[in-house]
């Protein structure tokens, strides 16, 4: 899999994707990362990327040729007239990094991570001319509610979510399954044909809390059911603490949450002891 990243500030990335099992997944060839400058593709004296907006207003706007000329440079055209954004033709996903996207979630991550190739555009000063985004993009990415100074820290988002998922990056390729957001069962059945539909993940909860040695740190003891080596015990803490964790931090996401009826159950005792 590969990512193009078109960026006024190509240095930004130095070093960023050099490190733990994003470095291992570009040594072992199974993703690579192309950084292209904006400015090479600006031809005037001072490579212009960027004007005023019109209507006036606040700061500059990056303009469209230059990142269309960028585009251009990587095989991307204009989607044809009839085609949606969101419904995408080619092995090819173009995103803008925007504050106006959608939120970027592990669902969207885990769609990105089907495509050939994700082709991000970092935006900058108040964003990027619009038409780039209606005429080139399949989806406006936006990685949290908040105001960014430019795309380059999102486009690292989606780059660092998006390869760890790629097949073969984690060593067990189940293992995401299992974290934060992991699949519910209707997602496991049609995200991908390789997950067998009994390998149940987190169910659309957050993660169980982790410990490790020593057992005692900072006057707090280890639960003792992580001690204890009854796999049926600790499997059912650890479910407990999911649905405790995602009751205080994400109430939403228990909406969508798959839950058996005594989880339910548990939730609702879980419920009553908090109130
Ligand atoms: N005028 C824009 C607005 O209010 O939505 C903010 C522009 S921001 C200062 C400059 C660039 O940072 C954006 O074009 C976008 O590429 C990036 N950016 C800012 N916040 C972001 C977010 N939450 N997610 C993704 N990209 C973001």
């Amino acid at each position: 899999m590969r990512f193009e990243i078109l960026t006024i500030f190509p240095g930004f990335f130095d070093g960023i994707f050099e490190y733990g099992i994003v470095r291992r997944a570009r040594a072992n060839g199974l993703v690579s990362v192309g950084v292209h400058d904006l400015r090479a593709f600006a031809h005037d004296a001072h490579r212009t990327v960027d004007d005023r907006p019109f209507g006036g207003g606040e700061g500059m706007v990056l303009k469209p040729e230059p990142l269309a000329e960028a585009l251009a440079s990587l095989g991307v055209g204009p989607r044809a007239a009839n085609q949606p954004a969101e419904i995408v033709q080619s092995g090819t996903r173009v995103v803008l990094l925007s504050a106006q996207g959608r939120p970027l979630t592990q669902a969207i991550v885990r769609e990105l991570a089907t495509a050939d190739r994700v082709v991000l555009i970092c935006g900058r000063y108040e964003g990027v001319d619009e038409r780039i985004n209606e005429i080139y993009c399949d989806m406006e990415l936006s990685i949290g509610d908040y105001v960014l100074s430019g795309g380059e820290l999102a486009a690292a988002v989606v780059v660092d979510a998006t390869m760890r998922i790629v097949p073969g990056v984690l060593g067990n390729a189940a293992s995401h399954e299992f974290e934060s957001f992991g699949l519910r069962d209707e997602d496991i059945f049609t995200a991908s044909n390789e997950i067998p539909r009994s390998q149940h993940g987190a169910g659309g909860l957050l993660d169980y809390p982790h410990y490790t040695r020593p057992v005692e740190f900072g006057g707090l003891r280890t639960p003792d059911v992580l001690l204890s080596g009854d796999h049926g015990q600790i499997r059912k803490w650890r479910r407990q603490q999911q649905l405790q964790k995602t009751l205080r931090n994400r109430p939403d996401l228990l909406e969508r949450a798959q839950l058996t009826d005594e989880e339910r159950r548990l939730l609702e005792s879980i419920r009553g002891s908090a109130g």
